[in-house]
């Protein structure tokens, strides 16, 4: 969730406490109101319910009043006086409970009530005694007195009726208001309640499939969207115990080429119509994965019998026959597929890993595993692991060693430099040439910490000689791919600085094609530590397909001639003529030149004769350890000076 939408959620829920806080106040609030406005409106009510009977009592006296004078009974005087003592008692009954005005209203009515009804007393009696005076006493006393009360009734009932009225209307406003509050409340609630709903199972969507993604995406080869080795390994894992697989593991033949040649952004083509390829030809009876560099492997879980696999495997190797197109250049490679059925595991892996070793050494194809195949053939796999652990953990028995191979100087014989030249000491396998491991590692992916590794360890021996007193300056190897990180010059530089040793004493030899791979990158870096006076040399020179052109834009100091064209130097054998066009072009561009796998004297010679620079090879020294370096740079010395006196004997050494 990101830091708005977390904010926002933050800002939803506590919008939504609120509304639900207000809501709950606001019902409260209006229940006690309607409660309170209830209680006074039904107050009203009896107030308005005794005022009305008041009045109706008040008017009643007088009709039963004048009754009597019509007809002075004693029915009709016990009449009289049974609804004026209703009167008082309707009255006293609002002065008993009503709001202090009504309490006023019903005192003073209670008062002209009690006027009335002594007056009214006094003329019954006048009537009974037929006393005619009762006339005058009725119309000055009497009527007025009632008048005078029914006025005032009349009035404070109607009043209060009114009064009452308002109340009920009041009421029924505050009961609306409520209502219409309390739907507000719960509306804007549900809405904000919806609101965090959906950006909860928003969130929750977006956290699966963020899962799903990461998933797919640890399992997948981002290149060509194949399952990788991990889910490979979880497929085989997933097949039920005891039922037999199938494996093909898949090695394309000639890919390497492809990518030195025609780049890596072709290469990387190439993989992705290779991989769509197997798929498509494999379909969906099992899965096609990537397991790294051009490898990759098919696992069918229902295999069926071998000649189906076969014919299967055989259209795989057709289909990456066909030619390709990459960018519009037209490439062709083939593969070397192993078979391998049995039991789902990593024995089956290395079965079908053996039996694609054994398809590659017949010239690819298809081989099927049989025992025998993996005997004497390396496990790469486990070899590559070990390498891997090894420089993980830098390497702490000193496994990984540089022999060192003497450069002289051809026109005294000094030397002057030494090649480092790695050598893998394997607990259990013995001592590893480069070969059997340096591809390997190159296209698993450690070539960036091996190559550091190695200029560590070089930079430090050069450092110890220099401090015994011998300056030797060496060259060391860089694999490909160790250019394409950004962090190299740097790295570089460290290794040289964490050693005490001047970058003038650091030489760094890089194949043509490795810088080719991306000329601009590679320019960058090796300017940056030619800055600080590393130097570069340009390794294998002649095997490349670079152009003269682009090889005037690398920051190189010396140019390497490849020892392929260095065994046969006599006049005009081909390889005398690249020699010496190799050697003027490096002069040209204002180059050392280097020639190396110098195997016998007269080709020393030879090279001097063309001017060449330096000499390396197995005729001044084979590349030995450190430690016998200084006796073998003496050794090569001798031989040198020896070849370059004059008039040399043909000498050749095993
Ligand atoms: P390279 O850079 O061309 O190294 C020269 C190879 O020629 C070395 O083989 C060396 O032992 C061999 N050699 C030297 N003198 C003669 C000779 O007179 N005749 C013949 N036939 N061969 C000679 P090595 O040590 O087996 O190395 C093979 C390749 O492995 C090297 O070729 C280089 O490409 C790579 N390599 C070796 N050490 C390293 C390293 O430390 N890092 C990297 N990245 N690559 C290395
Ligand atoms: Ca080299
Ligand atoms: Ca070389």
């Amino acid at each position: 969730m990101t830091w708005t939408n977390r904010r926002y959620s933050v800002l939803m829920t506590t919008a939504l406490a609120g509304v639900l806080l207000g809501l709950a106040g606001y019902v409260i609030h209006g229940t006690l109101h309607t409660t309170r406005a209830t209680d006074q409106q039904s107050d009203a009510l009896v107030v308005d319910m005794l005022f009305t009977e008041a009045r109706i009592a008040v008017a009643m006296q007088e009709v039963n009043l004048r009754h009597y004078q019509v007809e002075p009974s004693v029915a009709v005087k016990q009449r009289f006086e049974q609804v004026a003592a209703d009167t008082g008692r309707v009255l006293a009954e609002v002065a008993g409970k009503g709001d202090p005005g009504a309490r006023a209203d019903a005192e003073r009515l209670l008062a002209a009530q009690g006027r009335y009804r002594e007056l009214a007393e006094r003329l019954i009696a006048m009537v009974a005694d037929s006393d005619p005076a009762h006339v005058q006493l009725d119309r000055l006393e009497v009527t007025p007195a009632f008048y005078s009360l029914q006025n005032d009734v009349d009035e404070v009932s109607r009043a209060y009726h009114e009064y009452a009225q308002d109340q009920v209307s009041a009421l029924r406003r505050t009961q609306v208001r409520l209502l219409i509050g309390t739907s507000v409340g719960f509306t804007a609630g549900l809405i904000l309640l919806a609101m965090i709903m959906k950006m909860m199972v928003g969130y929750q969507r977006r956290l699966v499939d963020q899962a799903d993604e990461s998933r797919h995406r640890s399992l997948h080869d981002p290149l060509t969207g194949l399952p990788n080795r991990d889910y490979f390994h979880q497929e085989t894992g997933r097949a039920p115990a005891g039922t037999p697989v199938a494996m093909i593991v898949v090695d394309l033949d000639g890919f390497k080429a492809v990518n030195d040649t025609l780049g890596h952004q072709a290469g990387d083509l190439l993989l992705i119509e290779a991989g769509r390829r197997l798929h498509a030809g494999t379909g969906d009876r099992g899965v096609v994965a990537r397991l790294g560099g051009d490898e990759f492997a098919v696992l069918l879980p229902r295999p069926g019998a071998l000649p189906e696999i076969v014919a299967l495997a055989e259209h795989l190797v057709a289909e990456l026959r066909r030619d390709f197109v990459l960018a519009g250049r037209p490439a062709a490679i083939s593969g070397s597929l192993g078979i391998a059925v049995g039991a789902p595991g990593d024995e089956l892996f290395r079965h079908a890993d053996a039996a694609m070793y054994r398809a590659k050494g017949s010239g690819g194809g298809v081989a099927v595993y049989e025992p025998g195949d993996d005997t004497g053939e390396p496990d790469r796999m486990a070899l590559f692991a070990d390498l891997r652990a090894l420089l993980d953990a830098g390497d702490p028995a000193d496994q990984l060693r540089l022999h060192y191979q003497p450069q002289v100087r051809l026109s005294d014989g000094a030397v002057v430099a030494a090649e480092a030249l790695v050598r893998w000491q394997h607990p259990g396998r013995g001592l590893q040439m480069p070969m059997s491991f340096l591809p390997m590692a190159e296209r698993g992916g450690l070539e960036i910490p091996l190559t550091h590794h190695l200029i560590g360890v070089a930079v430090r021996q050069a450092a110890r000689w220099r401090a015994d007193g011998r300056v030797c300056r060496v060259s060391v190897n860089v694999s490909p791919g160790a250019l394409s990180d950004d962090a190299f010059a740097g790295r570089v530089l460290a290794a040289l600085g964490a050693a005490g040793l001047p970058a003038e004493l650091l030489r760094l030899e890089l194949t043509e094609t490795s810088i080719m791979r991306d000329p601009d990158r590679a320019v960058r870096a090796l300017r940056e530590v030619g800055a600080h006076g590393v130097s570069v040399s340009v390794d294998d020179f002649g095997t490349g397909f670079s152009s003269l052109a682009q090889l005037r834009h690398v920051p190189a100091d010396e140019l390497k001639i490849d020892r392929t064209f260095v065994r046969d130097l006599r006049d005009g054998t081909p390889d005398a003529v690249m020699v010496r066009s190799s050697i003027d072009l490096g002069h040209n561009l204002g180059l050392e030149v280097v020639a190396e796998g110098v195997e016998d004297v007269e080709t020393l010679t030879r090279l001097r004769a063309m001017s060449c620079d330096y000499a390396q090879g197995y005729v001044l020294s084979r590349p030995v350890p450190a430690e016998d370096l200084p006796e073998a740079c003496e050794r090569a010395r001798e031989v040198a000076q020896a070849a370059l006196a004059a008039g040399a004997p043909y000498q050749r050494q095993p």
